[in-house]
């Protein structure tokens, strides 16, 4: 099956390399506003090409998972038949506004548990984030008076279709594509409580995007993964480090609960978030946070006092 696919995608590439015109090694969705209120695109190196104009509209997080329907995109986008945007001209938004839920993983790097003294757990650890925590690229962090606040840089999987019970070879079929999710985390929250929920679901503390890269020629279990703060990097690693991998992940919370479309999981953070390095290093208003990973691109937030 997998050799199926991945031949499929090799004939396209090549065959657009040998026209000349868009290649597309990565397909990459963004929600945008360029004036009008949100729309959904495909960016290429030159252009966002506007989904609007396809005669079924916009595409839903299922749509996203159907392999003949995203053929079909590319097509559109190959021959020009969309009309076409600056990237430059338009506000790149989270391609989740609000999620159902925020499924997380707590310690799924071997680096972070390293830097923890934890032992690698033996099951996933998971918490929720609330999904009024969303907010755009470039939007700030507001940093709530008296928090200890950290940032994470994160993997985050889309869920696509409702999904209970995968196995683990079923899970890519499910996913949309895959983002950027910056945990950020208010540590006197987190840790005087004794749980997550509160530290990690203050306004603001859920920075996504900048793109919705789909699984076509992305593998999430092998991108590089890095964070800075005001251009000095503190967080760098590749999703090799991960405990559970992505389709690992994904089965065990299906066999918990029912995932629906647009559901996002973030698959954890890797070694250097603030609070556990010595001396302490926690984000303070004024500062600019700048999570990348390899494929998606880079998610930029200023942190502002409250
Ligand atoms: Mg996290």
């Amino acid at each position: 099956m997998c050799l199926t696919v991945y031949t499929h995608v090799d004939t396209i590439t090549s065959m657009f390399k040998t026209r000349g015109q868009h290649t597309f090694s990565l397909m990459k969705f963004v929600r945008y506003n360029h004036g009008a209120g949100p729309a959904w695109g495909i960016k290429t190196d030159t252009a966002i090409h506007a989904l609007a104009d396809l005669p079924g509209g916009e595409p839903s997080y299922q749509d996203l998972t159907n392999r003949r329907y995203l053929d079909w995109l590319q097509d559109a986008v190959r021959n020009d038949t969309l009309s076409q945007v600056d990237a430059d001209e338009v506000s790149l938004l989270a391609p989740v506004p609000r999620p159902p839920k925020i499924v997380c993983a707590g310690l799924n790097y071997h680096d972070h548990a390293e830097e923890q003294d934890e032992e690698v757990p033996d099951v996933p650890l998971l918490f929720a984030k609330a999904p009024t925590t969303v907010t755009n690229p470039n939007s700030p962090i507001v940093h709530p008076r008296d928090e200890q606040v950290d940032y994470e840089v994160e993997l985050a999987v889309v869920i696509g279709r409702t999904a209970t019970d995968l196995n683990e070879a079923e899970v890519s079929d499910y996913v949309a594509g895959y983002t950027i999710l910056n945990d950020v985390s208010g540590r006197s929250a987190q840790f005087s409580d004794g749980q997550f929920f509160r530290g990690k679901s203050y306004d603001t503390f859920s920075p996504m995007g900048p793109t919705l890269v789909t699984g076509m020629n992305f593998d999430p279990n092998a991108v590089d993964v890095s964070l800075r703060v005001d251009g000095k990097t503190k967080q760098s690693s590749n999703t090799e480090e991960f405990i559970f991998d992505v389709p690992e992940l994904v089965s065990y919370i299906s066999a918990n609960m029912t995932l629906q479309p647009g559901d996002v999981v973030s698959t954890g953070t890797p070694g250097g978030v603030g609070i556990f390095r010595d001396p302490v290093d926690l984000l303070e208003p004024g500062q600019i946070c700048e999570a990348e990973i390899e494929g998606i691109g880079t998610l930029t937030n200023p942190v502002v006092a409250e």
